[in-house]
């Protein structure tokens, strides 16, 4: 048995939390291969190491003094060392890192080492190995990681001892440290399960699993027991933030449950996210959780014929594709289809693919309507269930809410219904109130 465990900043904040993360570690001796993002915020006015790394980069760049951000980040690490009695010779580490910066560091390379450092001290508490991401994390010149190379990389680097992996970043073909995005080290954790063939990988937080609705809208909204690999990446996609939303996807390919822990409630099971579940059956509850987001546009363009017309389709979603837009979702009727947009992409381009439209299509018609907020009903247990967009309607209806479109996935994984932004969070508040509460 082998777990694979990833902690997050908060998790990695001070010595204090140390302690919790080593509690949680020697609770399971399967918890073997344990990666780390940088020290993050320990309180919420607190500074995260890797903002502060991103902006020691821009005063270099500007040839501004760094040393009062440097120092700081420095006696973060030197007092978690100090206050868990480690011996990691760290003043030697800043000394070279230093030397680099004043010779030219790239910034990728200096934002990596929120996450090295963090891993050489808790490789030290635990009393795993050290295994740097440079020795096994290999990406492709084009940024996607080479899993080919990486994975047997670390099946042969992890031993029995136990393993501490700095997450975030990796190496390039050409020797360049790389960081993933912003968050990137869940991605690593992911990773490294799916290389491990791990049994499960544990992503440990600040929250206790993933809520069913944002709690700054819904007043304490219950936690996700169980959710499908399928319903997260749609709950990421559709706004959800718990995770980094590409996280699942190495995990997936080899079928390794994830499960979202909360370093400062570790007795909470959280929210295991697996393939399929045995459902349970008289579960009443068939919502898993509802997610949102604001800034959308979205364009409808009208024809008549076009319902019946070959190649219609293909020459409008061409006209977005050359303006670099990408398309979130497409509601159609007869004769009339509704292509749904981040408003920040379509803005700069609006004029152009109204030309292009009018030009190109032909249309009796093109209305562009902004402001618009997509809230997403995810529920794996919707698709047996009759009626389900119909309480939808009624539920928002009484609540005077205009629905400005809705679409259901052809899986039945979700209900989307488009709204005013205006209406954003009171949508999200009267769907969980129809189906969760
Ligand atoms: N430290 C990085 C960030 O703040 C990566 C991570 O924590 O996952 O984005």
């Amino acid at each position: 048995m082998l777990k694979a465990l990833k902690f997050g900043g908060t998790s990695m904040a001070d010595a204090k939390q140390y302690q919790k993360v080593r509690d949680i570690v020697r609770a399971d001796p399967s918890r073997r291969v344990v990666v780390v993002s940088a020290a993050g915020k320990r309180f919420s006015d607190d500074n995260k190491i890797t903002d502060l790394l991103y902006l020691c980069h821009a005063h270099i760049q500007y040839g501004v003094s760094y040393d009062d951000i440097f120092d700081t980040i420095r006696e973060r690490y030197i007092g978690i060392r100090d206050a868990l009695g480690l011996k990691t010779d760290l003043e030697s580490e800043f000394d070279a890192l230093k030397q680099k910066m004043d010779s030219g560091i790239s910034r990728e390379e200096l934002v990596s080492r929120g996450e090295y450092f963090s891993a050489l001290l808790m490789a030290e508490y635990l009393g795993f190995d050290f295994i740097d991401a440079t020795k096994w994390l290999f990406f492709h010149y084009d940024g996607t990681v080479d899993q080919e190379k990486s994975y047997p990389a670390l099946r042969a680097l992890v031993t029995e001892k136990g393993a501490v992996i700095p997450g975030f970043y990796g190496l390039m073909p050409d020797g360049k440290i790389r960081t993933l995005t912003r968050g990137g080290s869940d991605i690593t954790g992911a990773l490294a399960a799916a290389a491990l063939d791990a049994d499960v990988y544990e992503n440990w937080t600040d929250v206790s699993g993933i809520l069913m609705a944002d709690p700054r809208i819904v007043d304490h909204p219950r936690t996700i027991e169980r959710a499908t690999y399928s319903e997260l990446r749609q709950l990421s996609y559709s706004g959800a933030q718990v995770l980094h939303e590409m996280t699942v996807f190495p995990v997936r390919e080899k079928n390794i449950p994830l499960n979202i822990r909360n370093t400062n409630e570790p007795d909470h099971p959280g929210t295991l996210i697996s393939d399929e579940f045995k459902e349970q059956q008289n579960n009443p509850r068939f919502i898993t959780g509802i997610a949102g987001k604001k800034d959308f546009s979205i364009v409808t363009i009208s024809k008549k014929g076009m319902a019946g017309a070959v190649g219609t389709l293909r020459a409008i979603v061409e006209i977005f594709e050359d303006n670099t837009i990408p398309i979130c979702y497409t509601p159609t009727g007869i004769d009339v289809i509704s292509l749904v947009v981040p408003s920040e992409k379509l803005t700069p381009h609006l004029y152009t693919v109204t030309d292009e439209l009018r030009t190109k299509i032909h249309p009796d018609s093109i209305k562009v309507t902004d402001n618009i907020a997509i809230v997403a009903a995810v529920g794996r247990k919707m698709a047996y269930r009759a009626g389900t967009s119909g309480k939808i309607f009624a539920a928002l209806g009484e609540q005077g809410i205009n629905i400005r479109m809705i679409s259901q996935g052809p899986d039945e994984l979700n209900i989307l219904v488009g709204v005013d932004e205006k209406d954003y969070a009171a949508t999200i508040r009267v769907l969980y109130d129809a189906f969760v509460k």
